[in-house]
């Protein structure tokens, strides 16, 4: 059978979710080609792919300019910081990646007469007022507070995408990610479950923020990667939320990941995160009606496989 697609961009190919997308993709039979500055990614990540000669890795920073030869029918934009620590880290490239990256990644599907996937968020909703969170819910983001610099800058790209598609006829979907983790999750990058399995794993407290009261939907790698491309190969212009709708406190996720470690580590409570969302769990009415498509790993299978991923690499921070 002939792949959906024959060439694919991808922007931030070498992070957590753009490694597992680019071996997705190759498997399907597509070529790829990854644009990467290594800025919160690396080559390590893609290391298993790059004897195959279907895969072009290139280092590239989106916002400069990106160029990419031959044909290309999808293009993939997931090239922004992620993680809260990286974006607070690298708050005006967040901002410029999400505005001028996103502009290059749209000229780029432009001259190409290629599909367009924005990877947005979950976080344009910011603090949500709604709850769960639909795709017709507008958010409730503080621009000034210092997530601002990238809830807006997704909601910038979001913006964006939707002038390319009514004003050059782009063919554009935006997904908004809700939390996803799995193996190739940076040990450091300071998003809660990598954070609490190294804790767990050496036997230091795991540190929830504010009172653990606060809820997280997480879904696992292989389902979000599966939801992407789903929404990738249907004709849907988004927003789509993609995510598990499993809610659990973040204090659940905390004791859990002390169970499923076998960890004797306490729980410490420390100061809560400005502008926290108290609460997020996305409405997936959408993309199952439309694609069929709903998460099929368990919290428990997915912890379990993320769990052996850091034993096994001793990736613990
Ligand atoms: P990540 O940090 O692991 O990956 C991002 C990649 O983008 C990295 O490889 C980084 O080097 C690259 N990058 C950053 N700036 C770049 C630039 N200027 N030019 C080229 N490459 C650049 O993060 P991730 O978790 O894999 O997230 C990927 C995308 O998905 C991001 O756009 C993020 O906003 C979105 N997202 C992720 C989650 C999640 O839970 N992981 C949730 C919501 C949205």
């Amino acid at each position: 059978m002939a792949p959906t697609f024959e060439r694919a961009v991808v922007t931030g190919g070498a992070g957590f979710l753009g490694s597992h997308l680019c071996e997705k993709l190759l498997a399907a039979g597509t070529e790829v080609c990854c644009l990467d500055n290594f800025l919160t990614g690396t080559p390590g990540n893609l290391a298993h792919l790059l004897s195959d000669p279907r895969f072009r890795l290139v280092r590239c920073d989106v916002t400069d300019f990106v160029h990419v030869p031959g044909d290309v029918d999808l293009v993939v934009h997931l090239a922004s910081p992620a993680s809260p620590a990286d974006y607070l880290r690298l708050p005006i490239h967040t901002l410029k990646v999400g505005s001028i990256g996103t502009l290059h990644a749209l000229g780029l599907a432009k001259d190409k007469g290629a599909r367009f996937v924005l990877a947005s968020t979950s976080e344009t909703y910011g603090d949500p007022q709604v709850h769960p969170q639909p795709e017709s819910y507008w958010g409730h983001v503080n621009p000034v507070g210092p997530r601002g610099v990238y809830d807006e800058a997704k909601r910038f790209a979001e913006a964006l995408t939707t002038a390319y598609r009514s004003t050059h006829g782009v063919d554009t979907a935006i997904v908004r990610i809700f939390n996803t983790y799995g193996p190739r999750m940076r040990a450091d990058d300071g998003r809660a479950i990598p954070t609490f399995v190294g804790q767990a794993m050496t036997g230091r407290p795991l540190t929830v923020t504010g009172d653990g009261r606060q809820t997280r939907s997480v879904c696992y790698v292989d389902d979000m990667v599966r939801g992407v491309l789903a929404v990738a190969q249907g004709e849907l212009a988004g927003p789509v939320n993609v995510g598990n709708p499993d809610e659990m406190t973040v204090l659940e996720i905390a004791q859990r990941i002390v169970e499923v470690t076998g960890s004797r580590s306490e729980i410490d409570f420390v100061d809560a995160v400005v502008d926290d969302p108290k609460v997020r769990r996305p409405d997936t009415t959408l993309i199952e009606s439309a694609l069929g498509w709903r998460p099929i790993v368990s919290w428990e299978v997915g912890i379990a496989r993320t769990v052996a991923w850091f034993a096994a690499e001793s990736r613990v921070a």
